[in-house]
């Protein structure tokens, strides 16, 4: 009797793990990234909420190779581009966690190639910081109102997961390098102005913005 007493518990929470998720995501995750079509944009996390807040410092979960090119992870990067180019709110970059998935994925717009286009990448992660730095102004769409001035490095080498979950490594510099190091840093939990309260650079109050 207390075998199969076991057994059953033991099947019930093997179920209930399955129906809390799939994959990369959870069911309330999917369920969030396909509340809308493709072209329509998520809702902006930011700092003023306290629990938008709490995920925007959580570390997000790598995504799991074989979820790359699936229907949900597709139609997320498409919201995420959605929400990038959001004409209430354009940005250059944008990370899983600011549209409330705590997940390892950035949106970049690539102006160091022709066209500028905006791409995805799964997983990315800088592996080698090059020793000069840039400093320049930075806004970010989780955090409204505001621009930083704070260094960066000019160029650094990251590694991801194209579209078909391959491995690549590429250099990138200048601007572009700088989106790259502010996206990553989200999928860390960490938002620009943290570089600034450690000691360098400055942050400015803009009304209209
Ligand atoms: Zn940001």
């Amino acid at each position: 009797m207390k075998k199969s007493f076991t057994w059953q518990l033991m099947v019930m929470l093997m179920c209930f793990l399955a129906s809390c998720r799939s994959g990369s995501l959870s069911r309330a995750e999917v369920d969030m990234i396909m509340s809308g079509e493709a072209h329509v944009p998520m809702r902006l996390y930011t700092i003023n909420q306290k629990s938008d807040s709490l995920l925007l410092r959580t570390p997000a979960r790598d995504v799991k190779k074989k979820d790359i090119g699936s229907e949900t992870i597709e139609h997320l990067s498409k919201r995420m581009l959605a929400t990038m180019h959001d004409t209430l709110n354009t940005g250059v970059g944008i990370a899983a966690p600011q549209v409330g998935i705590s997940l390892s994925i950035i949106c970049v717009q690539r102006f160091d190639k022709p066209g500028e286009p905006s791409e995805v990448y799964y997983n990315p992660k800088i592996i080698e910081y090059g020793d000069s730095i840039n400093s320049g102004q930075e806004g970010c769409l989780s955090i409204p109102n505001y621009r930083g001035t704070l260094g960066r490095s000019h160029n650094i080498e990251i590694s991801y997961l194209d579209a078909l979950g391959k491995l690549q490594t590429e250099n990138i510099n200048d601007f572009t390098a700088i989106i790259f190091q502010h996206e990553i840093d989200h999928l860390k939990g960490v938002l620009y102005y943290d570089h600034i309260t450690g000691g360098f650079g400055s942050l400015v109050y803009i009304e209209e913005y």
